[in-house]
């Protein structure tokens, strides 16, 4: 239940990969045909992923991961617009994005961090407002990693196409968990990571609307039109366009059963439980995900015991210095650093079954008992 820190490489994906490792392993960009066979399946490849977005291939390139895919498109307009310095984003990003941006205010650029209500939720007149005329770029989530809240992202960039910035979305959590077409799509850059959509760790691609200008990250060979030099991937590169391709043939009805899942596993705790609270359940969400706060008990602990009993979550806190420092994504949803620091999320993927959901409604209450009965702050009249 932890499909949002990565998933499972789907069977077909790893089929489709294999033989590019040892029969067709030619350089795409050699002359003979053994690098030409090769050229073609990465088109293919590339097909599959602009037809899963509805974009032209042309305008897809491929990268290492959402990490790169973040960089590439945040510091190749940045680079190719010189004279604005300024870059506007949310509190809640992925630290792909916040510690970028972090890096860039002290490289001399002005970040404005938007920040969200308690709902997880965006104020629209404060993005209008804090686009300006120097602004180079906008760069949100469609849906984020900690709560699965989604951003009303076209809305968003209709503020900042009116406003005349460009406009980078982080889809890395929202491919292949809900359908995401791009086709008269007012955004400008979108990056996807193949580990979040049943295709191996270390591919991505990044969207670039055709007549955007960019600066290639990396300098060297031609390979990707000039945007991303390095000897493709190859392997993965069928991966992730496979994984694309099953995206488009599925991604509702097995969304739809993911969906349910879901809201069984709440529904399940929230009977058992007393003194949760459910974060971003007011908005919008991906179907998968589900963040929950257990009041009186430290999110590690639980993640530890629930891992002993084979279930696997994960916490937003960040264990930095022998501190446990709580999400920023919850602290900046207001919740109070107690609270934020016994949260857990649960991320279901379509290999989710019912079953699992049953186990986890069994094992999951008497661990949080279990853990309550040892806080000096838990008064058992509380229940
Ligand atoms: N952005 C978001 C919203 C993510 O959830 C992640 C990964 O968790 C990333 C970026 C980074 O992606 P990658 O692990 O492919 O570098």
């Amino acid at each position: 239940m932890d499909n949002n820190a990565t998933t499972k490489v789907a069977d077909e994906v790893f089929e489709a990969m294999v033989p590019y490792f040892r029969e067709y392993y030619g350089n795409p960009s050699s002359m003979h045909t053994f690098g030409s066979q090769v050229a073609n399946k990465i088109n293919t490849a590339r097909e599959q992923a602009a037809n899963s977005l509805g974009v032209s291939p042309s305008e897809i390139i491929f990268t290492s991961c959402g990490t790169e895919s973040n960089n590439t498109a945040v510091r190749g307009v940045l680079n190719s617009n010189p004279e604005k310095k300024h870059i506007v984003t949310t509190q809640v990003e992925h630290p792909a994005i916040l510690a970028l941006c972090k890096h860039l205010a002290k490289k001399g650029y002005e970040v404005t961090e938007l920040r969200v209500d308690k709902d997880g939720g965006l104020d629209l007149d404060e993005l209008k407002n804090s686009i300006r005329d120097d602004t180079a770029l906008v760069t949100i989530m469609y849906a984020n990693n900690e709560t699965g809240v989604l951003f009303p992202i076209e809305e968003i960039g209709k503020i900042v196409k009116e406003k005349g910035a460009l406009f980078h979305c982080d889809a890395i959590q929202a491919i292949g968990k809900i359908p995401v077409s791009l086709k008269n799509s007012t955004i400008d850059l979108l990056s996807v990571s193949g580990h979040k959509l049943h295709a191996p760790k270390g591919i991505g691609m990044l969207y670039i609307k055709k007549g955007v200008r960019l600066s290639p990250l990396l300098l060297g060979g031609h390979q990707e039109r000039n945007k991303r030099a390095g000897t493709e991937n190859v392997p993965y590169i069928i991966g992730i366009g496979t994984a694309c391709e099953q995206i488009s043939e599925n991604i509702v009805e097995e969304q739809t059963r993911v969906k349910a899942l879901r809201d069984k596993l709440e529904a399940g705790i929230l009977d058992a439980v007393p003194q949760i609270l459910l974060n971003g359940v007011k908005n919008e969400r991906l179907p998968n995900t589900s963040n929950i706060s257990f009041e009186h008990v430290e999110g590690e602990s639980i993640l530890l015991l629930m891992s002993q009993v084979g279930i696997a979550a994960s916490s937003g806190s960040a264990c930095t210095s022998g501190s446990l420092e709580p999400s920023h994504v919850l602290t900046a949803m207001g919740v109070p650093s107690v609270t934020a620091q016994g949260s857990v999320r649960f991320s279901l993927s379509k290999y989710n079954t019912d079953e699992d959901v049953k186990y986890a409604i069994e094992k999951i209450p008497p661990i949080i008992q279990r853990l309550r009965e040892m806080s000096p702050f838990w008064n058992k009249n509380q229940q």
